[in-house]
């Protein structure tokens, strides 16, 4: 091998030549890793038959010009066109192509060579972000809607209806801008975890006080359930932010009333070295395996099937993943004994350095940045 076909091998990029009726006539640098067949496979196949690219629409198209001889005189390649192929044994392939034609001395192009990188990874991360705009527009218009909808009512029968109605109309319209609001919250919250710009407030807190606050709010909203918590004695002080912690807390044990029907929800600490690990167990239906990691991905709601099954934005457990991680812990789901779900997280202990800085918040103080965290 002469260091140039050297060098050509290991491109990352596929080098595909092809005739002037756009049979393959060279399958070159990363083709062969990246598409699956060998050259002797490939040479001499016309190769849309052999690649059966699709564009963006999942229409069936080729790759540079279809009919070379439509191709102006003048033109010498094409700009990267995106195509998804089939291949020899991977699932999903998207290529980005750039043609560059070669010409005989009437103009017309007797070679094609086609430069393809596999831009997959960038396709999934541009769908996903599509996927998310389409979400969130989603799930801004319906409260918007009613919110518009109701105010118009009130306004244009405002003398026909009774105190008790308006009352109604009025109270449905605050809790519709709350959701918008709350909605708006936790999108911020979602950018400034994506870009590592959490701000904690981090010093040695009792979280068991925080978990008897949290279940103190929501024990009178729900009506089915039985809130309950467990904590050793003398449980150590944890480094972390109570505002944040207390996000956490309440996400998990509204999840654990809201996707229940009925039951108990109880939360417990436990210390193991320096780590302290805090769960919320209900006994509700629980959560599959195949959704144990997915629940907590940006806009993951998984309908229940139960009458009345909440709607929620499914973003809260993508949240408190990320200020858990965010605090130097992990949280992950699990089946409980009774098949309910298990939500557990861990938190650094508070080390004696961090209980020397005191246990009061300096509001002056500079707030950590997520990740370069203490503890
Ligand atoms: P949401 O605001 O929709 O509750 P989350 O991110 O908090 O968003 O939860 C995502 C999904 O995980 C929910 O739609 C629900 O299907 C599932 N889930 C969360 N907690 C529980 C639980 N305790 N029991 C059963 N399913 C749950």
């Amino acid at each position: 091998m002469s260091p140039l076909e050297d060098i050509v091998a290991r491109l990352r990029d596929a080098l595909i030549v092809l005739d002037a009726k756009r049979h393959i006539t060279g399958w070159y640098g990363a083709a062969p890793r990246m598409l699956g067949w060998s050259e002797d496979e490939v040479l001499g196949k016309p190769v849309d038959d052999l690649l059966q690219p699709r564009d963006a629409n999942g229409n069936p198209t080729c790759i540079g010009p279809a009919d070379p001889d439509l191709v102006l005189g003048i033109t010498t390649g094409t700009p990267e066109q995106e195509f998804l192929v089939e291949t020899n044994g991977r699932p999903e392939l998207w290529l980005g192509a750039c043609c560059s034609y070669e010409r005989d001395a009437s103009g017309s192009i007797h070679r094609i060579t086609v430069v393809a990188r596999d831009i997959t990874r960038r396709k999934r991360i541009d769908m996903a972000k599509s996927e998310v705009i389409s979400a969130v527009a989603h799930e801004l218009r319906s409260p918007l809607t009613s919110v518009k909808g109701f105010t118009s009512t009130l306004l244009h029968r405002w003398d026909r209806f009774d105190d008790e109605t308006k009352k109604h109309l009025l109270v449905t319209i605050e809790s519709d801008a709350d959701r918008v609001t709350r909605l708006i919250g936790e999108l911020l919250d979602v950018s400034r975890i994506e870009a590592g710009r959490l701000e904690l407030r981090r010093y040695p807190i009792d979280i068991t006080e925080i978990a008897q606050k949290v279940t103190g709010r929501l024990a009178p909203t729900a009506a089915n359930h039985e809130l309950s918590m467990a904590f050793p004695p003398d449980f150590p002080a944890v480094f972390g932010d109570p505002d944040k912690l207390e996000q956490v807390l309440t996400n998990l044990v509204e999840n654990a009333t809201k996707h229940t029907e009925a039951g108990q929800v109880h939360v417990t600490g436990v210390v193991e070295d320096s780590k302290v690990r805090i769960s919320v167990a209900d006994e509700g239906e629980g959560i599959p395996k195949e959704h144990r990691l997915a629940v907590f991905g940006k806009f993951f709601r998984r309908n229940s099937g139960r009458v009345g099954s909440p709607s929620g934005t499914g973003l809260g457990l993508f949240i408190s993943k990320g200020l858990v991680e965010a605090h130097g812990g992990r949280i992950w789901v699990e089946a409980g004994d009774t098949g309910g779900a298990v939500f557990t997280f861990t938190l650094p202990v508070a080390l004696v350095d961090d209980l020397e800085i005191g246990a009061a918040p300096d509001p002056q103080a500079e707030p950590d940045k997520a990740g370069g965290a203490k503890a």
